[in-house]
C-alpha cells in the first residue's frame, strides 16, 4: 500500500488526524517514516545542519563540554549522552576538540539515542575510529545512572506537536483531513476546544488568527532529561531553531533538497519540523527543581564561547583559497543574524548545586 493511501484509510477509520499524529506517521512509521528510510542532510538530503556546515560548531560545543566536566568536579566515570547524532559529526568534533584533556576520554562513556537504522549504522561507521565505549538507545530509560553531559542539535523541532487556531468563538485544534474528490490532504479545523486553565490564562490575549503550538512530546521528554539529571548529576545543552516568546505564529514546515515543500505533499520522503517552543521547555525544567538559563542565540553562544579566535587560529595556517573561503563562509552561516544566528538558540539546564556558567546570562 502506499503511504498517502495507508493515511487516508487511518482518517477514514479514526477521523481527521492531529497535525502529532500526522507528524509522528510522516517521521516515524516503520515502513514509510522519513526517518526509517532516507539520509536526510547533506547536499543529496534535504537540510544542512550546523555540525555539517562547519566543524567549528562541534568544537565550541566540545569546549562547553569540557568547562562542565571540570565544573562538575572532574568525575572519573561519566556519560556523554546525545540525542538525534545525525551523522554523528557533532560528536566526532567534541571528541576530538576534548582530546587534549588529562583522563577526559578516560572517563567517558559515550551514549547515543537515535531511533534511524539508517543513521544509526551511520553513527557505528563515522565513530568507529574512537577509542571510547559507545552504547546506543531509543530512550533514555535504558541509560545508566551515572553523571552526564547531554547534548541535542536540532533533535526537539523533529518531535510532534499540536497545533491551534484562534477563531471569533476560541481556540480550535488544526489537523489533517484529506478531500474524497481529489484524495489530496487538506487542514480542517477541529470542534471548539478548552485548552487547560493554564494556556487559556496564558494566552487569552492572543488575536484572532493566533496559532499556538505546543509539544507534549518535547516536554515529555526535557522532563526525562531533568529527572535523569536530577538524579545521576550533570547538565543539558539543548540546541535548535525556535523561540523563547509567543508569536503566535505558524511554524510547522517542510523542507525536500533544501526548499521549502508543501507540509502535505511528499509525506515520508521530506523533512517536517516545527519551531520549538522553548518557553514550554523551561516550564518544566524549573517545575522539576533544576536551573534553567534564558536561552542565548546560537550567535552568542559560538562567539562567547570563541569561535571568532579559533577561525582566526586555521585560517592563519591555510594558503587554499578555496579552502579558506569554505572555513569562512561556514563559519558566517552560523553566526550571521540573517542565517543561523538569531533564529537557532541554546538552551542550558544544570542541577542547581553546580555554579553559574561563563557564556551564559540570568536564569529563567
Ligand atoms: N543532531 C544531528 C541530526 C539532527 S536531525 C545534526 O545536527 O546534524 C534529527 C535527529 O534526531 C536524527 O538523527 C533523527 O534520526 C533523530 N530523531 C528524530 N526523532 C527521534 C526520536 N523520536 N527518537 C530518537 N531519535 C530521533
Amino acid at each position: 500500500m502506499e503511504f498517502s493511501r495507508y493515511l487516508q484509510r487511518l482518517i477514514d477509520i479514526n477521523g481527521p488526524m492531529t497535525i502529532a499524529s500526522f507528524m509522528t506517521e510522516a517521521l516515524q512509521n516503520p515502513e514509510y517514516g522519513y526517518y526509517q528510510k532516507k539520509v536526510p542532510f547533506g547536499s543529496k538530503g534535504d537540510f544542512t545542519t550546523a555540525p555539517e556546515t562547519s566543524q567549528l560548531f562541534g568544537e565550541m560545543v566540545g569546549i562547553w563540554v569540557s568547562l562542565l566536566w571540570q565544573n562538575m568536579q572532574k568525575p572519573s566515570s561519566f556519560i556523554l549522552l546525545e540525542y538525534g547524532p545525525g551523522k554523528a559529526t557533532m560528536m566526532k568534533d567534541i571528541i576530538r576538540a576534548t582530546s587534549h584533556i588529562k583522563k577526559f576520554h578516560d572517563s567517558c562513556e559515550i551514549h547515543l539515542i537515535e531511533n534511524s537504522p539508517i543513521l544509526k549504522d551511520i553513527q557505528k561507521k563515522n565513530l568507529s575510529d574512537i577509542n571510547i565505549k559507545i552504547c546506543w538507545h531509543t530512550d533514555i530509560s535504558t541509560v545508566p545512572d551515572k553523571p552526564a553531559i547531554i547534548v541535542a542539535n536540532e533533535f526537539f523541532d523533529a518531535l510532534p506537536i499540536h497545533q491551534y487556531y484562534k477563531t471569533s468563538s476560541g481556540w480550535r485544534e488544526r489537523m489533517v483531513t484529506y478531500s474524497n474528490k481529489s484524495g489530496s490532504f487538506e487542514f480542517i479545523l477541529g470542534g471548539a476546544l478548552s485548552l487547560t486553565k493554564d494556556l487559556k490564562k496564558q494566552h487569552e490575549k492572543a488575536k484572532i488568527g493566533s496559532f499556538l503550538e505546543i509539544s507534549p512530546a518535547s516536554c515529555y521528554i526535557i522532563k526525562e532529561i531533568s529527572r535523569y539529571i536530577k538524579k545521576n548529576q550533570g547538565a543539558a545543552l539543548i540546541i535548535d531553531y525556535g523561540y523563547s516568546s509567543f508569536l503566535y505564529q505558524n511554524t510547522f514546515q517542510s523542507l525536500k533538497n533544501h526548499k521549502f515543500n508543501n507540509v502535505l505533499e511528499n509525506i515520508g520522503n521530506a523533512d517536517m519540523t516545527a519551531h520549538v517552543n522553548f518557553i514550554e521547555l523551561c516550564q518544566v525544567v524549573k517545575k522539576e527543581g533544576l536551573d534553567c538559563f534564558v536561552p542565548i542565540s546560537q550567535r552568542d553562544f559560538l562567539i562567547n564561547f570563541g569561535i571568532e579566535l579559533r577561525l582566526e587560529m586555521l585560517l592563519s595556517n591555510l594558503s587554499d583559497n578555496l579552502k579558506i573561503t569554505n572555513l569562512t563562509s561556514g563559519v558566517n552561516s552560523l553566526i550571521d543574524k540573517k542565517e543561523m544566528g538569531e533564529l537557532f538558540k541554546v538552551l542550558l539546564i544544570q542541577n542547581s548545586n553546580l555554579s553559574e556558567v561563563f557564556g551564559f546570562k540570568s536564569k529563567c
